[in-house]
């Protein structure tokens, strides 16, 4: 889409040189520009974005240089035809970088610039040591060269305007691929919560701070029953469930995570009755909720194990004992917290 507009915008303001040259009887230009019309063309028709940008590039730059070339010898410098060969210079530069197949943009890119800035400076001194071929009156000099002048600036806005909206929209999808692979990296696919690498860098922070916590592990009760009973799926809806329950009447009162399978870790800020206020809330919202499942209503109950940051002071010790008491509990019928052991 990029060289199709450029091409079109060239071939364009080159049919109207051919059309002026013609009516001002230079026949040299008026070729010249015929055959940059065509070239336009051609290009219009058989570019595609990102391949051979080089080659078009360099044929655009080309072009360019010859014509502003030609200019300053037919008519001479009055018509400025030297700003579209200094307008280039950053077009050269965005397209070549736009193009993630151009291994070494900046020096392509170096290089088409200071073979066109030569060029353009050879041209002028044409121009300061020959007399043009063809001489025009002032006022005509005048008019073509703030239509120059004109388009040269057209030119640079619109390519910077084209170069910061891909830039925006390339940063945009960089973006979301980033928040992408951060859920990918730091979140449970099925139930959204946080993954066990993404609690641990959290727990640190927990055991670091001064301020008192609560560790729960909880697990679903008799879930292998539930997955024959009504099916995986159910019991995927199941551990759904039972996460947002959970994530739900946490908040912001701490932080929640899916250990494995259908065990759930959860830090709470605060004292041990914080703690097992909290988890009370937890375990009679899941008694009293009905799942459904399709054409299934389920019920289930969860253990829960839960010790506070005064009983160890390293993240294994405290899980293990979480762990130890969540035992308890499903030894004395499930459905319960534990506190002591
Ligand atoms: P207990 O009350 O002692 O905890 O018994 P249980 O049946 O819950 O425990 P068990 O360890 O025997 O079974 C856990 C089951 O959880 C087995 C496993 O297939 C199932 N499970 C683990 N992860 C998933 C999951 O992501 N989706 C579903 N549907 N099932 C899962
Ligand atoms: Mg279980
Ligand atoms: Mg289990």
């Amino acid at each position: 889409m990029r060289y199709r507009l450029i091409y079109a915008f060239c071939f364009i303001v080159h049919a109207f040189y051919a059309i002026l040259f013609t009516c001002v009887g230079v026949t040299e230009l008026m070729s010249f520009n015929i055959g940059s019309s065509v070239m336009y063309l051609t290009g219009l028709i058989a570019v595609r974005n990102n391949r051979l940008t080089i080659l078009w590039i360099s044929l655009l730059a080309g072009e360019i240089m010859s014509h502003t070339a030609l200019c300053s010898i037919y008519i001479g410098d009055d018509f400025r035809f030297y700003l579209f060969s200094l307008a280039i210079i950053p077009v050269v530069y965005f397209m070549m970088f736009l193009d993630p197949a151009i291994k070494r943009p900046l020096i392509f890119a170096s290089i088409l610039s200071f073979i066109n800035v030569v060029a353009m400076i050879g041209s002028m001194d044409i121009s300061v040591c020959m007399k043009p071929v063809y001489v025009f009156p002032v006022k005509f000099s005048a008019a073509i060269s703030r239509f120059n002048l004109i388009v040269a600036v057209l030119i640079l806005i619109f390519f910077s305007v084209i170069f910061i909206g891909k830039i925006s929209f390339d940063l945009k999808v960089l973006k979301e691929r980033n928040d992408n692979l951060d859920r990918l990296a730091n979140y449970d696919q099925l139930t959204g919560l946080r993954n066990r690498n993404h609690i641990r860098e959290i727990f640190e922070l927990y055991i670091k701070s001064t301020d008192p916590y609560c560790v729960i592990l909880g697990d679903i009760d008799d879930f292998k029953h539930v997955n024959d009973t009504f099916g995986h799926s159910a019991g995927d809806e199941v551990l759904r469930t039972v996460s947002a329950i959970i994530s739900k009447t946490v908040g912001d009162k701490g932080v929640v995570c899916r250990w494995g399978g259908e065990e759930i870790l959860i830090l709470i800020k605060g004292t041990t009755d914080d703690g097992i206020s909290v988890n009370e809330d937890i375990l009679m919202k899941i008694r009293n909720a009905t799942i459904i499942s399709g054409k299934y209503k389920i019920k289930v109950t969860m253990t829960f194990g839960l010790c506070d940051y005064g009983d160890a002071m390293n993240i294994e010790k405290l899980i293990s004992l979480a762990d130890k008491r969540l035992y308890i509990g499903k030894k004395n019928g499930k459905n319960q917290i534990v506190t002591h052991s």
